[in-house]
């Protein structure tokens, strides 16, 4: 039996099928007997939605509010990923970062998790339940709700999996792995089997959209092996290490 951290991107939890897919999926991988820790985006464009409405109203919105605002995004994902997985017969239980036990610095719109209360996610753990966690926001010592920085949803599941020593972390996206070049572009980009932490900072740093720059950081730090790999199909993605 393993314990497992599964982060599903925005865009594997951007409609009420692909969420049913992914359910299933998850009641799979629970059904072989390991513990799942879910961590979940806010589906499809919703956080840059959010902050087109936010800044309708102000041209600068407080960033106090914004954060309110955006981690809103990601409850949403993991309350309907809880529900979808009920309706298919599993337990399963969504918390919202403060629930997660997620505690940042009180620095808005970017802060950085600086301890991970896991209590509560054992505690659900040792029940049998699926724990659902909302990505990209945590909660600040004087109970004020914060984000990680666009694509933090990323982190919050290398964070979870370094607090809760997980056997493997997966990060689920809507590409099959890392590639050499971006697929989309370049028609003869391969798909790299292994890559280390130093050249994914450098791709991330580049600008390539793989996964959160502090997400890889903090797998280096906590020698987390991270799987890139897309939620729609089978197939192995790309293992960093
Ligand atoms: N929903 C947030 C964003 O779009 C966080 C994430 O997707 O990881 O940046
Ligand atoms: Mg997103």
């Amino acid at each position: 039996m393993s314990l497992i951290v599964q982060k599903y991107g925005g865009s594997s939890v951007s409609s009420v099928e692909k969420i049913e897919h992914i359910a299933k999926r998850i009641s799979k991988i629970k059904n072989e007997g390991n513990d799942l820790v879910i961590v979940v985006s806010a589906m499809g464009d919703t956080t840059d939605k959010l902050l087109e409405l936010a800044f309708k109203l102000n041209p600068d919105p407080p960033k106090r509010e914004r954060d309110m605002l955006l981690s809103s995004g990601e409850t949403i994902s993991s309350s309907l990923l809880s529900i979808a997985l009920h309706s298919i017969g599993e337990e399963a239980i969504a918390f919202n970062g403060a629930q997660g036990g997620i505690i940042t610095s009180e620095v808005y719109t970017k802060a950085r998790i600086q301890k991970i209360e896991i209590k509560n996610i054992l505690k659900e753990l040792k029940r049998g339940m699926i724990v659902v966690v909302a990505g990209f926001q945590g909660i600040t010592l004087h109970n004020n709700i914060t984000t990680l920085g666009r694509g933090g949803s990323d982190t919050t599941a290398v964070a979870l999996a370094a607090a809760l020593k997980a056997d493997l972390c997966e990060i689920y996206t809507d590409v099959e792995g890392i590639y050499t070049a971006d697929p989309r572009i370049v028609p003869e980009a391969r798909k790299l089997k292994h890559i280390s932490y130093e050249d994914t900072l450098e791709l991330a740093s580049l600008g390539a959209k793989v996964i959160h720059l502090r997400a890889i950081e903090l797998a280096k730090k906590y020698k987390i092996t991270l799987h890139i790999r897309s939620s729609f199909t089978e197939k192995e993605g790309t293992i960093i290490a």
